[in-house]
């Protein structure tokens, strides 16, 4: 599914329809350049959630874990992770959380086989100015039509 925003409040618009259709076990695959988005979708997603608290990317952090809304999230900000210290950290396992949902930026960073199966991939594309275009594409599981 593709679909233009040319706000970040569309773009916001976006998340909270998106996630409507998230459940437990959900794990999202953002893709795209710096100031694409990502984390702006993400923060709108979490706030659809109910978490009024959103802290950032969690860029130096690696993950911020958010719990008490309707779906435990781990934000993961891979743009700094080297090599092997996934495993290390432990993220494949919460990868597989089947009880969260994951929202994972730069998930140019992982492995194909360490990206699970059910999954929503969104890759985000900047146009000029505040125009953007989200490439939306679930894998293993149907989220159907999404509108701003
Ligand atoms: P990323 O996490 O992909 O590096 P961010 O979400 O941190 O990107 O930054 C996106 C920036 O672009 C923010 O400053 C945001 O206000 C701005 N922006 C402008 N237009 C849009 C849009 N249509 N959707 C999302 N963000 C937008
Ligand atoms: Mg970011």
């Amino acid at each position: 599914m593709i679909i233009y925003t040319s706000t970040k409040e569309e773009t916001a618009a976006l998340a909270y329809a998106l996630a409507e259709k998230l459940d437990q076990g959900c794990f999202i695959a953002f893709y795209g350049d710096l100031g694409a988005g990502k984390t702006a979708f993400t923060g709108a997603l979490l706030q659809a959630l109910g978490y009024q608290d959103f802290s950032g990317s969690p860029t130096f952090a690696l993950l911020n874990q958010y719990t008490g809304g309707r779906l435990p999230v781990y934000h993961f900000d891979l743009y700094r992770i080297k090599g092997k210290e996934i495993y290390s950290l432990g993220f494949d396992e919460l990868f597989f959380d089947d009880k969260a949902v994951c929202c994972v930026e730069w998930a140019e960073r992982l492995a194909p086989g360490d990206i699970p199966p059910r999954r929503i991939d969104i890759k985000i594309l900047k146009l000029d100015g505040d125009n953007r275009c989200f490439v939306i594409t679930p894998t293993g599981m149907e989220i159907g039509e999404l509108s701003l």
